[in-house]
């Protein structure tokens, strides 16, 4: 074999480093990046999850306060249902005691029998009143009544709901505890993983999208089809990606495209 010429086999060398490195980079780029991927799917999830918990405990705390405010709403029809029975009951005894008074003055004027007549009808009056004041009365007493009934019902509902809460409060607060120490063993394993071959550009591009899109960032092109959001990509995409020169991101969901390894 004739060997090359020095100037030659330099070029030759340089060119085929230089074609070899840029890939190289990029490979080894994606390939740090799917290993972040591997676990920002978890970190996604289980932060959603720390965020959830306490927001699915306020939302069972807020029913419970409604149902609270909706009892003493309730408390406060019944005692103004009261206040209205009181009013009649005490409206009616002065009633009597004047029925009672032109009772005693019709019997000493028994002699005058137009006095006689118009004591009675006075007297009349007044029993009907109070006869019309009972009757309103107890259909006050029937309100309040129901009301009362309503209102042991929401607190029984109050407490059945109280209990559940206290059970679910302490589950809340053990799966908050062990979802925070999963993310602390994924966040640790995260900053081992984290690698100087992810340019700090693409870095935060990934993380936008991880942001983005539900914690896949990164998606597998496979027969042309984005495994992200099964979309169907050009074919210049996947020539773009075996070339391996440059982050290729699929045009419709965005995702960082790779190819099968
Ligand atoms: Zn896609």
């Amino acid at each position: 074999m004739r060997p090359l010429p020095v100037g030659a086999s330099r070029s030759y060398t340089t060119r085929f480093q230089q074609a070899a490195a840029v890939p190289n980079n990029m490979q080894n780029t994606l390939q740090a990046l799917r290993g972040l991927q591997e676990l920002d799917q978890d970190i996604f999830r289980v932060s959603q999850e720390v965020a959830r918990l306490p927001r699915e405990l306020e939302q069972r705390r807020a029913i419970i306060n409604a149902r609270i405010a909706e009892r003493q709403s309730l408390e406060q029809e019944v005692l103004a249902q009261k206040m209205k029975v009181k009013e009649l009951e005490d409206m009616t005894t002065v009633q009597r005691q004047r029925q009672r008074k032109l009772e005693g003055e019709a019997n000493a004027s028994r002699a005058d029998a137009s006095m006689l007549a118009a004591y009675q009808h006075e007297i009349r009056k007044i029993k009907r009143e109070v006869s019309e004041a009972e009757e309103e009365g107890l259909q006050y007493v029937e309100v309040a009544d129901q009301l009362e009934a309503r209102i042991a019902d929401i607190q029984a509902a109050i407490d059945e709901e109280e209990k559940v809460f206290v059970e679910l409060s302490a589950n809340v607060e053990k799966e908050l505890s062990e979802a925070t120490e999963k993310l602390a063993g994924l966040t640790t394993e995260r900053d081992k993983r984290m690698s100087d071959s992810i340019p700090p550009d693409v870095l935060t591009e990934y993380e936008k999208l991880l942001q983005a899109r539900e914690g896949l960032a990164m998606a597998q092109l496979e027969d042309r089809v984005c495994q992200g959001c099964y979309m169907g990509v050009p074919a210049n995409i996947y020539v773009r990606i075996a070339r391996g020169r440059e982050i290729v991101n699929c045009p419709n969901c965005n995702r960082i495209l790779f190819l099968q390894s």
